[in-house]
Order: C-alpha cells, then sequence, then structure tokens
C-alpha cells in the first residue's frame, strides 16, 4: 500500500473500501457508512470515517475506550455523557470512557466526521431498559433521543 492515499470526491479515498458501519446486526443505527483511512499492526489506534446520511444517527454506546472525533462535514447534534451538543465542521468532540455518546445528522445533509480509536478496544454496551429511561428523565437528552431505539 502506498504511503499516500489521495482524497477523491465526496468524502472518498485511494484504496478505501466504503464499509457497514457496524458488522453486527444487533446495534441499533440509521444510515451510517464506515471507512478505516489509518489502521496497522504497528499503529496503537485506528483513524475511521464515519457519515451519517441525513436523517440518521449512530448507535446510542458507551465502552471503556474513548474517541477523539473531528468534524468534516454537515452539522447535527451529540450526546456525550448527559449533554446535548450542537456540532458544525471541525468541531472536535472528546467522548470520555463510559460516557454514552450518539451523533445525529440533520434532516438536510450527511454528518461526516473523522474518529480517532484505540485499535485494540472493548465491546460497546447498549442501554439497558433503565439506563435508557434514566437518560430519557433528562428533558433535552429525551428530545435528542425522540422514539429512535
Ligand atoms: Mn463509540
Amino acid at each position: 500500500m502506498s504511503v499516500l492515499r489521495k482524497a477523491l470526491s465526496d468524502f472518498r479515498w485511494e484504496g478505501v473500501d466504503m464499509r457497514a458501519y457496524k458488522d453486527e446486526a444487533s446495534a441499533p443505527f440509521r444510515s451510517v457508512t464506515r471507512q478505516v483511512l489509518a489502521s496497522a499492526p504497528d499503529l496503537r489506534g485506528e483513524l475511521r470515517y464515519f457519515e451519517v446520511a441525513p436523517g440518521g444517527w449512530t448507535t446510542l454506546e458507551r465502552h471503556a475506550h474513548v474517541h477523539a472525533v473531528t468534524i468534516l462535514r454537515g452539522s447535527g447534534r451529540a450526546l456525550v455523557g448527559h449533554e446535548v451538543l450542537e456540532i458544525g465542521p471541525l468541531d472536535l468532540v472528546t467522548v470520555p470512557a463510559w460516557a454514552w455518546h450518539q451523533f445525529r445528522a440533520t434532516a438536510q445533509a450527511p454528518l461526516g466526521f473523522l474518529c480517532m480509536v484505540d485499535a485494540e478496544r472493548d465491546r460497546p454496551q447498549l442501554p439497558t431498559t433503565d439506563e435508557r429511561a434514566q437518560l430519557q428523565a433528562i428533558p433535552e437528552v429525551a428530545l435528542f433521543l425522540g422514539n429512535t431505539p
């Protein structure tokens, strides 16, 4: 593989496959794709590009590993912990360990972001019914989540 993979149009890169967001079908999400931009045996992290189609959303999840996210295109909102954040191009979002998180695109445009993560990492947890109810008890979070899973 060349050390340079040129950017193509529309947030694609040479030699980078467009993949499904998650392999497992068990986690709920809507209209998200994944491209792994950097991953190597001697690299302890991975750099991925996710794109959420208009009206789409990533899985509501938490885990021990952390994320460093850079928004590249579009805008939307993110839930991190108990906080709902307005996000747009070049904003940086840190997702701490065990913070619930979800990214949602606006209805008008795709939301694309880079996400840096440990190469070796624990599996995400989904909220239990009780944990979801606790999140829904916060009005701003309830509004953010709506009635999607
Ligand atoms: Mn995550």
